[in-house]
């Protein structure tokens, strides 16, 4: 199948990547490559030691650290950090961990203007894309700005290798989801759609050999290029239903980011495959079976990934008010949002059922 559009605009900035396994020993090379002398090291607090390696590679540019990052990038704890990269004098972030560091680094940038490096150890995507997602008030909001998005990343497979099944699995689901619906995206292009299908294919056959053996590099490797595919797709286009529900899901009931996604793709491909079947036929193919909702819960229950909202501690009191928060600023979507076929897809994904009944 091409992906050849009739008519198509893009606008692609991929940035610098560094890929490989070790690619983390060039950190201090890719640091002074960018004029920098004083870095911030960004992390979450269980992931400290991983930023303790990370600090000795910086050498003498280490300028600080903060281990503060959380889930959904809380505007007080980023307004904290921005304080201290100023106390400090920093003049580059190194971010690593997952989209909670990275979202972490990115809100130090917009307000700042500091350069970053990022060096992502989960399939979330972030590092690929100039959105900040944060949250105030209990709400979520997003941005795009070109000073959020990172100068260099660097993919270390060998620094991915830590990284639990637990949170692998479901930030594989996330990437699946910035490729399912870039395919549908208003802005899709034929490149876009190239990096969609790829991520996927990607992701189809590492993802079932990370699960086996947690330990194979290759496999971990390939997942890898999945997500920097994935997050490049997030990158380039507009997102649909999926993410609205999964932003309203997270920032205003706290679910957790990468499980939520996990849960909602299947359910939200379903509701959006009759409008847009021809645009989702790469989803059917690689995932083998011609409903592509049906298909992505499949392969989500073969991973043991996360198949509920109940399990994730959403009460079913609380789906009426998600309704009415996803419905109050929609986004672009390809089969209009209505109420109550989304209440029943809500339902259907909070009691963990196939899509479709
Ligand atoms: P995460 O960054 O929240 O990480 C999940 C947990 O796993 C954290 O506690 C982290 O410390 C831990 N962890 C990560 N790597 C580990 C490792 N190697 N070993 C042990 N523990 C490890 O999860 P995520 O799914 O990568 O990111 C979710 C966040 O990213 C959300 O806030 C989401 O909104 C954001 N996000 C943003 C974009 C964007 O383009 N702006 C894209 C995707 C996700």
């Amino acid at each position: 199948m091409l992906h050849y559009r009739k008519q198509f605009i893009t606008q692609i900035s991929a940035g610098r990547v560094r890929f490989g396994a070790d690619a983390r020993y060039a950190l201090a090379d890719e640091i002074a490559a960018l004029g920098c002398q004083r870095a911030l090291i960004l992390s979450t607090a269980s992931q400290s030691s991983v930023a303790e390696d990370i600090i000795r590679l910086c050498g003498a540019a280490a300028a600080g650290r903060f281990s503060g990052a959380v889930m959904h990038t809380p505007v007080e704890i980023s307004e904290r950090a921005t304080d201290y990269a100023k106390k400090i004098n920093a003049d580059i972030l190194v971010a690593v961990g997952g989209g909670s560091t990275i979202g972490l680094s990115k809100a130090i940038a917009l307000r700042t203007g500091l350069p970053q490096i990022v060096l992502p150890v989960t399939y979330a995507g972030s590092e690929a894309t100039a959105i900040l997602g944060q949250t105030e008030n209990g709400i979520k909001s997003t941005l795009t700005s070109p000073l959020v998005k990172p100068a260099v990343i660097i993919y270390d497979i060998n620094l991915a290798a830590t990284l639990p099944l637990k949170v692998a699995i479901p930030s594989a689901m996330n990437a699946l989801a910035h490729a399912a619906e870039g395919l549908y995206a208003r802005d899709n292009s034929p490149l876009s759609s190239l990096m969609a299908v790829e991520g996927l294919r990607a992701f189809r056959k590492a993802l079932p050999r990370v699960v086996e053996d947690p330990e194979d590099a290759d496999a971990r490797g390939e997942a890898l290029y999945g997500a920097w595919l994935c997050g490049s797709v997030l990158g380039q286009v507009g997102m649909a239903l999926h993410h609205k529900l999964c932003h309203t899901l997270g920032g205003s009931f706290n679910l957790p980011h990468a499980e939520t996604h996990s849960v909602i793709l299947p359910h939200a491909i379903h509701y959006n495959a009759a409008a847009v079947p021809e645009r989702l036929t790469p989803v059917s193919e690689i995932f083998a079976n011609a409903s592509p909702g049906i298909a992505l819960y499949d392969f989500a229950k073969k991973m043991a990934a996360p198949l509920a909202l109940r399990d994730l501690g959403l009460q079913a009191s609380d789906l009426d008010r998600a309704v009415e928060i996803a419905l109050a600023k929609p986004y672009w979507n390809p089969r209009p949002v209505e109420r109550k076929p989304l209440r029943e897809m809500l339902q259907a994904a909070w009691l963990g059922e196939r899509p479709g009944g």
